[in-house]
């Protein structure tokens, strides 16, 4: 199945798309730890996109496509089974892969829509922490590691996202509004959408992501073979 997760920055789209992942439907691709991956590398495109990602903008559309086109076309020129967490984030990123898509005779099955408020973002956000070894994402109030700076999972250290400050999640809240949300209904009113209410603990909104899944299955049993 191919999916998107749409939402906005700590609405919880990498915890989801990672338990999406572990159901064996599809591979999680987050765009955002791609341009990490790079920036870490420091590879030219790393060098590229650096300044937009410290200032919490979005990096340009091309770079962007190109970048996703890479990950998700196969050798062999299929596409593989996704859950896309933070692409598209823009009309021309979305016209662009349904483009893509569309040349490789495939389609998306469905969006899943988190939904939380701005206050509850900027709450979350000034509160995690993120393993600089393994990714492993942490909440000081809600999901603490049991040594403070240090990640349960691989032992590596525990950083801040640059991104993460209030100024920032602001900033990343104002472009979400402005630049993404119209996503909800060029989606919409394709009948793609699945809103999911993210506002409490990680494991309810899995619970009801799981719930809407196994739901699109069940009326549409031919995605559960695609
Ligand atoms: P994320 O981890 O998804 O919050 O992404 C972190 C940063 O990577 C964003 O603030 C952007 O600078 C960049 N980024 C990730 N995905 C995209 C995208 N689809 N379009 C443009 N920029 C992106």
């Amino acid at each position: 199945m191919k999916l998107i997760l749409l939402g906005p920055p700590g609405a919880g789209k990498g915890t989801v798309a990672a338990n999406v992942e572990a159901l064996g439907r599809c591979h999680h691709i987050s765009t955002g730890d791609l341009f990490r991956q790079h920036l870490r590398n420091d590879t030219p495109l790393g060098r590229e996109v650096r300044s937009y990602m410290e200032a919490g903008e979005l990096v340009p559309d091309e770079l962007t496509v190109r970048l996703v086109e890479a990950r998700i076309v196969q050798e062999d020129g299929s596409i593989e089974d996704f859950v896309l967490d933070g692409f598209p984030r823009t009309i021309p990123q979305a016209e662009a892969l349904d483009e893509l898509l569309g040349r490789h005779g495939t389609e998306i099955a469905a969006v899943i829509l988190l939904q939380v408020s701005d206050e509850e973002i900027v709450n979350r956000l000034s509160s995690r922490v993120v393993c600089t070894g393994c990714g492993e994402v942490y909440n000081l109030n809600s999901k603490p590691p049991q040594v403070a700076g240090v990640c349960d999972s691989c032992g590596g250290r525990l950083d801040r996202r640059a991104d993460d400050s209030e100024a920032t999640v602001r900033q990343r809240l104002e472009g979400y509004h402005r630049q993404t949300e119209p996503l909800i209904d060029y989606y919409g009113s394709r009948d793609l959408l699945l809103p999911v209410d993210s506002s409490g603990a990680p494991a309810k909104t899995q619970a009801k992501v799981a719930q809407a899944l196994m739901e699109l299955i069940a009326s549409r049993p031919d995605l559960a073979h695609s």
